[in-house]
């Protein structure tokens, strides 16, 4: 006899209470957002957000900072306002909850004021996962928010470490980096998730952070006068998918041939990627697919056959480059060149995406 199945992914939000008792006795698992911006984690990690929520998880987002610098023209204590307005706008959208740790933005320092407050905040929800940024991203607070959750990691399990939080841990949680643009090191993927059923959820989410998606970083980019004055939802719209798809565009490049192994009978076009931090707690790949619902999980050997075509293309644009001076020369001097066959390193797509999301700070 056949056994029915359901599929998870099609059950919409907040309708858990429709199926069958038996899929609702599956362990509910807690995931906190630690980013170090308001806006940080609908951006990161909304479809994942989105996609945990309809399997009856809880989500709670965390943003380091209340985001009071963000803007070219409002004063820091309205924005901080307006940002926690969006913030719970957004959460709200996913069904999540939301907090600041209410340090000002462009100030997170590794110290122990701020690493008490990770911990309280950590310890307190006490999740299976937490999801951060790497200590290498683009921001100094993201870089600084990375930190201090992997400084808090082993100390979540020590009792007489800030006694005064609770400590629910015998096992550290999973940790892992949400995605970021940047190539020392490379971002090594444990997971890649398929987000194009929900990225039109995901988009509306990243909508409600108006002060940012649709005002503040459009002005670090000079285009903040893209936006019509009268209401116009499609081009707001149009504003915040360019947004999202310029976040995640190296890594539909970097990754195009593990998400087509990995999916080869969908058209996806819309992904997350995220990769497991060292020293949190090392999910099997039973415990990966429950954290990570419908991902692909690439092993290493597949993501060094990727990364291991870069090299290879290298090698053949600078033999190409020898023949065209060796041709060059046969014809009459190398005086006619081009300039960049005399270059010795050719810049790739990824080093010009990089450069690029460096020029657009964001708060
Ligand atoms: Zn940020």
């Amino acid at each position: 006899m056949s056994q029915k199945t359901w599929d998870l992914d099609a059950r919409p939000l907040g309708a858990e209470w429709i199926y069958p008792r038996r899929e609702k006795e599956h362990k509910i698992r807690k995931v906190l957002l630690i980013c170090a911006h308001p806006d940080d984690a609908d951006l990161l990690t909304g479809g994942l957000a989105m996609r945990l929520r309809a399997r009856g998880h809880k989500i709670k987002f965390v943003s380091a900072t209340n985001g009071n610098k963000g803007h070219y023209k409002m004063d820091p204590v309205s924005l901080a306002k307006r940002r926690h307005d969006e913030a719970l706008k957004a959460a709200d959208h996913v069904g999540a909850d939301y907090e600041t740790l209410n340090i000002n933005d462009g100030e997170v320092w590794v110290n122990d004021e701020q690493l008490r407050r990770v911990m309280r905040c950590i310890r307190e929800y006490a999740p299976d996962l937490i999801i951060t940024h790497r200590p290498n991203d683009y921001h100094r607070d993201h870089r600084y928010v990375g930190q201090l959750v992997m400084d808090a990691s082993y100390m979540l399990i020590v009792p007489l470490m800030y006694p005064e939080y609770r400590t629910p841990y015998r096992d550290m949680p999973v940790i892992a980096y949400a995605y970021d643009n940047f190539d020392n090191p490379p971002f090594s993927p444990t997971v890649i998730l398929d987000i194009t059923d929900v990225y039109e959820k995901k988009a509306m989410g990243c909508m409600q952070h108006e002060s940012q998606l649709l005002e503040w970083l459009p002005y670090t980019y000079s285009m903040e006068n893209t936006l019509p004055e009268e209401y116009d939802y499609n081009k707001r719209r149009e504003i915040v998918e360019t947004l999202i798809q310029y976040q995640f565009s190296s890594a539909m490049s970097n990754f195009r041939k593990l998400v087509k192994a990995g999916y080869p009978d969908r058209k996806v076009r819309q992904i997350e990627v995220y990769e497991i931090c060292p020293y949190g707690k090392q999910p099997s790949l039973k415990e990966l697919k429950e954290l990570f619902p419908g991902a692909i999980y690439p092993s290493k050997a597949d993501i060094e056959g990727v990364t291991s075509d870069i090299p290879d293309l290298k090698e053949q644009i600078k033999d190409l480059k020898k023949e065209i001076k060796e041709l060059k020369v046969k014809l009459g001097g190398d005086k006619d060149v081009p300039k960049e066959a005399k270059e010795s390193k050719p810049a790739t797509k990824e080093t010009k995406v990089s450069a690029k999301a460096k020029e657009g700070d964001k708060k």
